[in-house]
């Protein structure tokens, strides 16, 4: 039996921009929670894909044509396997998560909400969910609430929430790993579990955003009870340009299509047009082919290679080297739950009370560590600390003891270098 140490060793030699940098330089690349390194296998099978004689799928009566379809079809396939959907055709695929939740929002709540209705999201989610169903809710005259994060436990306040399913409580549409704080939902996400079965009861609809999550601990939407769940290839090790949404097949028949194109109709004339069946009315237009073909390498190898419980602990003892290291330093705030962190975390985040974030940053660059500074797309949580910007390192499978070794070193000589300059 590997232990988690050996098993991701194994797993570097995979992500070339890791294993053999163009530059020669060693890569400390803490940056995948906005984007990961992308895995040697998808590259390799994008490149076979555009190599090869290709055709649109769903378009042309010759071989490659028909070839291209099934491979774009297995994958589909594959995606539901991977989230244990119940049928492929509650998979679609979209540019991105920003594009699976709005797919949500536009196919779905506008024509399912009505003035009154009310969404309940938490302080915590990121823009792309947290700005989406505030314009959503303008425009439909339905109202947000939004679940405050404990400043205490840093998880989810649902102290209110029995009071607020008194009112008539349409939406819950929440994130379910924080890209700021990482685990929200306390130990085994039993808050998760509550909100879902509470909102359950009184008929809401549950979205997911799961940006986070999906390539860090295994996801099945039907124990989730999820009616829709979002996510992003490119933070998995695969493309960029693909996101997907998985769409509860009960959701199917209040859902609209919002974007017209090729492949999305079965008939249309002057006077009347019909739509195909989910998932192909949500797929206006040429699919990114390549990335869905890179995405059926990527998930062959999740399967083969990828033990969701090493990784777990890998990343969770990665937190727990870098906040002891942080903890040390003053003047440093972790945020974020530590006892959730160092058990089931990927993302550290902490600020400095005098270097500010992109000062930190861009010296930790000169030493060759890539961390992310700002406020992570997340500004109504920042707004607990009063705004400031803060850093955030991410670990991914790629990610070893020593690369955090120099992390820690580089951040305490740059603080050291910017305290000695005052
Ligand atoms: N939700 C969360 C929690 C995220 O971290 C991100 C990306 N930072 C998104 C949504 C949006 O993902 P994308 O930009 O790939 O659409």
């Amino acid at each position: 039996m590997m232990t988690a140490k050996e098993h991701i060793t194994c797993l570097v030699s995979h992500f070339p921009a890791i294993a053999c940098p163009p530059s020669g330089q060693a890569a400390y690349y803490f940056d995948s929670a906005a984007t990961a390194c992308t895995l040697g296998p998808v590259i390799e099978a994008m490149s076979l894909f555009y190599q090869q004689a290709h055709g649109g799928v769903h378009r042309g009566i010759y071989r490659e044509a028909e070839r291209t379809t099934s491979q774009y079809e297995l994958v589909r396939g594959q995606v539901a396997q991977f989230l244990n959907a119940a049928s492929s055709s509650e998979i679609i695929f979209t540019s991105g998560a920003t594009d699976s939740l709005n797919t949500v929002a536009y196919t779905w709540a506008m024509h399912n909400l009505v003035p009154g209705d009310g969404i309940i999201i938490t302080q915590a989610e990121h823009h792309a969910h947290y700005v989406l169903w505030h314009q959503i809710a303008k425009k439909l005259g339905a109202t947000v609430h939004v679940l405050p994060i404990d400043p205490h436990t840093w998880c989810v306040d649902l102290s209110g929430l029995d009071a607020l399913l008194t009112t008539p409580i349409k939406v819950v549409a929440v994130t379910a790993s924080s890209n700021v704080l990482g685990p929200i939902w306390g130990p085994g996400n039993v808050l998760l579990t509550a909100l879902t079965q509470k909102a359950r009861r009184v008929g809401a609809t549950i979205v997911l955003d799961a940006a986070q999550m999906v390539a860090h601990a295994p996801v099945d939407v039907q124990k989730l009870d999820c009616d829709f769940l979002a996510f992003s290839v490119h933070k998995m090790g695969g493309a960029n340009g693909l996101g997907v949404l998985y769409a509860r097949a009960a959701m199917h028949r209040f859902m609209k299509p919002y974007r017209f194109g090729g492949g999305m109709v079965a008939a249309v004339s002057q006077d009347y047009v019909t739509w195909q069946k989910s998932p192909h009315c949500f797929e206006a237009g040429t699919p990114p082919v390549a990335q869905v073909i890179g995405l059926g390498a990527l998930l062959a190898f999740y399967r083969t290679h990828v033990d969701f419980e090493a990784l777990r602990q890998h990343e969770a003892s990665l937190c727990a080297l870098l906040i002891n290291a942080l903890k040390a330093i003053d003047g440093v705030h972790v945020l974020g739950n530590e006892a959730l962190l160092v058990r089931q975390g990927h993302v550290v985040t902490w600020y400095v009370d005098d270097v500010h974030a992109h000062d930190l940053a861009a010296r930790l660059s000169d030493y060759g560590c890539a961390v992310r500074a700002g406020d992570h797309c997340a500004q109504p949580l920042s707004a607990q600390w009063q705004g400031r910007a803060t850093l955030r390192a991410s670990f991914f499978m790629y990610n070893t003891y020593e690369q955090v070794m120099h992390l820690i070193d580089s951040i305490q000589k740059s603080v050291t270098e910017w305290r000695s300059r005052l």
